[in-house]
């Protein structure tokens, strides 16, 4: 089926087990954060307006304290399962996130992950500081999004994989889309048609499947 010919992907709680940014915030920003994450879950402030304010709340942090933090990202049991079987069908797999680029490169380093495209917000670490850059904003996107996913698909159709609210507007227009977590419960609450997964090993059974 053409429509999984290409698959995008969410990162932050779909790849990785936990939300890799939301984690570093708890240990290493300023519990204001969570003010800002409350302001932009209620619609109040924009994704990327949030990411800055948030990105300022983190204090510094030493170059081994980053690399361990990094280190210790979990990915999903059955991620490097599924990079084997799209590889072995030709299916193309990016990586749309609103999270930090950073911490995917990292991480896809880590298990020898090559040739996928990364999309997500630039984290610029120096001298024990951070900040952001937002490379693939869009001045058009419907929910404002440092990283806009609606703007970066251009196929007619495509498969989306997500878990959350930064997943949205793409999923709602995918031709096929996995849920799981917030996503999921959203679909169902909308009635918006997706495949649940728990983890990538369901999702390799579907597109076996199909
Ligand atoms: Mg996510
Ligand atoms: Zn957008």
């Amino acid at each position: 089926m053409r429509v999984f010919n290409k698959i995008y992907c969410d990162f932050d709680g779909t790849i990785t087990k936990k939300d890799a940014v939301n984690t570093f915030f708890e240990m290493y920003a300023d519990p204001k954060w969570l003010e800002y994450e409350d302001l932009w879950v209620q619609g109040k402030i924009t994704s990327r307006e949030n990411a800055v304010k948030q990105v300022a709340l983190i204090r510094e942090v030493s170059q081994k304290e980053l690399d361990d933090y990094i280190d210790n990202i979990e990915i999903d049991d059955y991620f490097l399962e599924f990079i084997d079987y799209i590889k072995s069908k030709n299916i193309e797999f990016t990586i749309l996130s609103d999270g930090f680029d950073l911490f995917i490169n990292k991480t896809l380093e880590r298990f020898d992950i090559k040739n996928i495209s990364v999309y997500a917000n630039h984290l610029i670490y120096e001298n024990n500081k951070f900040r952001i850059e937002f490379p693939y904003y869009n001045d058009k996107c419907d929910i404002g999004a440092g990283m806009c996913k609606c703007g970066r698909i251009l196929e007619d159709k495509y498969c989306y994989i997500g878990d959350g609210t930064s997943d949205l507007c793409v999923a709602k227009k995918a031709d096929f889309l996995f849920a799981t977590k917030n996503l999921h419960k959203f679909c169902k609450a909308n009635l918006i048609k997706h495949s649940y997964f728990n983890s990538f090993r369901n999702i390799i059974e579907v597109l076996q499947s199909v």
